[in-house]
């Protein structure tokens, strides 16, 4: 298995875990670009959310990121990006969620 993120869910690769549900886990991002970057990516693989079709599995990934939010006590705000594909930057072809936060965030964030 070459996928990091599906090593990480396997256990394979360490993380610092934020979040687990049914399909669902979130860990923080190994380069933070602010006090708190947590990515939240569906356990089973999905390439980019471009490829995401399951509905319940996109519902679980919104609230997801939301608890996040609040378990991380984000109270001022955050922004959550997708990158998707060649032209959104995506580096690691597992669909995550960043949740960034913890400072005031200029108007773009490249990662
Ligand atoms: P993206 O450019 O949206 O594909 O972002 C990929 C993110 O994954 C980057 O912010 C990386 O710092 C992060 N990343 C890569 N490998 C790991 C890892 N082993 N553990 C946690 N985060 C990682
Ligand atoms: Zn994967």
């Amino acid at each position: 298995m070459s996928c990091v993120f599906c090593r990480i869910v396997a256990g394979e690769l360490p993380s610092t875990l934020v979040l687990e549900s049914e399909r669902v886990l979130a860990f923080r991002d190994i380069r933070p670009a602010a006090p708190v970057h947590v990515l939240v990516v569906p356990k089973a693989h999905v390439d980019s959310l471009f490829e995401l079709e399951d509905r319940e599995l996109a519902g679980e990934l919104l609230w997801a990121a939301a608890e996040v939010a609040r378990r991380e006590q984000l109270t001022g705000g955050f922004r959550l990006i997708a990158n998707t594909r060649h032209d959104g930057g995506q580096e690691v072809g597992h669909l995550h969620l960043h949740v960034v936060g913890g400072r005031r965030l200029g108007p773009m964030l490249a990662r």
